[in-house]
């Protein structure tokens, strides 16, 4: 284990306790409740105890006290947990949460900005003195996700941890029960009018109710933690980002002296150059400019662990009574550091949302689908920014992948193929849009036609999506042969 076991261990003890005295309470005064069969009612059943999960607990507390809420946890915040970086930024939600004296007591690590060499070889700063709060912070993610956890339970939000959820079935007027696995393996039933899904980028419930992902790209990160020796090169607490070939690197120092280092790639990269060897992962850190520097004294934890980091969305947000919120909903490159503020925020409006579902309302979670549509558009174009602006390696296939070139000819004929069995195939592509957007983009090639005509008729049933995706996607279906070139 990467984080000090002794530390997380008594703090592990504290919390279980003080939450199953806090769960107890809860389940009894509700009611249902048969020993035996180990069955619970709650008026919200919040699947995963991340920052959305929890966020959306803590606000739904606020905001709509009279319902009784179940936050469900697989693990007991006993072991290391990835994304390390808080922006200023998310001060404001932590404070609407009325967590924000509990975050402080936790002493992380101040962070002062952010430097990056990303489009030149030069090291460049990125002060957050020009953000109003001034300060972001290196966590220890474990710690951070663990307080929200506590906090929820000072709030008497009955607390399930060590608890993994399994299936759901519908019981008829929008009432879900659910199979809960506790810390024991013994089986607990847990009905609930509304499921919130905060299960993390594998968006577990939702998955089990037939809704499908889409895929922007294949970027994992490969992690190495270092622990700081006393006379480290480190003397300041900026995330530090470089660019190279292949991808790209970042380093933050996190608490207990200890720095994390992260090569960032596609996986079939990862998987050509070998990076999940020690030796290749050493041997290429050592080749950076500016990253091995910071880990010069240092000496390495564990081996190189992997873990996913693509962008994806889910087709749908939201469905009969029940949501999803944070990574479950909408996963961020984690270039843009937002993964928790979004968590915490996709938590704060889920919470707005389902109250109004509860005073009858019949739009509000349509309106939440919306609104998150529109802030993961926002956040596709924001990247394509950023990795517009590293040029240094046009023709690496990292880079070009990122680039979102447009090759397709506006005024190019385009129909459906006639390969037999080729459209119908369609149902297993995932990347860039829905299935039923790629059904529909190859329903409009069933009579030919120019490339802008697709586009713009596409665009009439479904506005809210950019231009630039609906072309990457349509050539991605020309790539893929269900969609080929027609005669003028
Ligand atoms: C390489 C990498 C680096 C990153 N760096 C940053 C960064 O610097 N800053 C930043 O803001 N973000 C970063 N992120 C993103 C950030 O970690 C996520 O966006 C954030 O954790 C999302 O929070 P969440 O609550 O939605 O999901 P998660 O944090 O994944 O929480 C999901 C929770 O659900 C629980 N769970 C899962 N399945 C079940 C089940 N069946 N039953 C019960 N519980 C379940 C899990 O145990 C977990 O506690 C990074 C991500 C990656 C991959």
């Amino acid at each position: 284990m990467f984080l000090d076991c002794g530390k997380t261990g008594r703090f592990r003890h504290l919390i279980i306790s003080a939450i199953r005295r806090e769960s107890a309470k809860r389940t009894c005064k509700i009611g249902s409740l048969n020993k035996q069969e180990k069955t619970f009612r709650y008026d919200v059943a919040i699947l995963g105890g991340g920052p959305a999960g929890t966020a959306t607990a803590l606000s739904l507390r606020q905001h709509a006290p009279s319902l009784s809420l179940a936050l469900i946890e697989q693990s007991t915040y006993d072991s290391i947990r990835i994304g390390e970086t808080l922006p200023p930024i998310v001060q404001p939600l932590l404070e609407q949460l009325g967590v924000w004296n509990a975050f402080l007591n936790e002493e992380h690590v101040p962070a002062y900005g952010s430097c990056a060499a990303w489009g030149s070889d030069k090291l460049l700063d990125n002060e957050f003195i020009y953000h109003p709060v001034g300060r972001g912070w290196h966590l220890d993610r474990t710690r951070f996700d663990a307080m929200l956890a506590r906090e929820a339970t000072n709030r008497s939000i009955a607390s399930y941890p060590g608890s993994k959820f399994i299936t759901s079935q519908p019981t008829g007027q929008k009432r879900w029960r659910l199979a809960i696995q506790d810390e024991n393996r013994d089986e607990i039933s847990i009905q609930a009018d509304f499921v919130v899904d905060a299960t993390g980028r594998r968006s577990v419930f939702a998955r089990q109710q037939g809704v499908r992902k889409v895929f922007l790209d294949q970027l994992f990160g490969v992690f190495v933690f270092f622990t700081l020796n006393g006379g480290s090169p480190l003397t300041d607490s900026y995330t530090m980002v470089e660019a190279w070939e292949e991808g790209w690197w970042y380093s933050a120092l996190v608490p207990d002296k200890k720095i994390a280092v992260v090569c960032m790639s596609d996986i079939d990269i990862v998987k050509r150059i070998g990076l999940t060897s020690s030796t290749k992962w050493i041997e290429l850190m050592n080749e950076t400019r500016y990253i091995k520097d910071r880990v010069r004294d240092a000496e390495p934890v564990a081996a190189p662990s992997v873990h996913a980091a693509h962008s994806q969305h889910l087709e749908r947000v939201a469905g009969d009574a029940w949501l999803a919120v944070g990574d479950a909903a909408t996963t961020f490159d984690p270039l843009s550091s937002l993964g928790i503020f979004k968590g915490l925020r996709s938590g704060i409006m889920a919470s707005y949302a389902i109250a109004d579902y509860f005073k009858g309302s019949s739009s509000s979670l349509e309106k939440y689908e919306a609104i998150l549509a529109k802030e993961f558009e926002e956040y596709l174009s924001t990247r394509t920014d950023y990795y517009g602006r590293e040029r240094r390696w046009k023709s690496s296939p990292f880079w070009q992948r990122r680039y979102d070139q447009v090759t397709l000819d506006p005024r190019q004929m385009l129909r459906l193929s006639e390969m037999p069995g080729k459209a119908a195939a369609v149902e297993r592509l995932s990347m860039h849009l829905p299935v039923p957007d790629l059904k529909y983009l190859c329903d409009i090639c069933v009579v030919p036609r120019q490339a802008q005509e697709i586009v713009s008729k596409f665009k009439a049933r479904r506005k809210s999506v950019q231009d630039r995706r609906v072309i990457l996607a349509l050539q991605y279906l020309v790539a893929e042969g269900m969609i080929q070139a027609a005669a003028e």
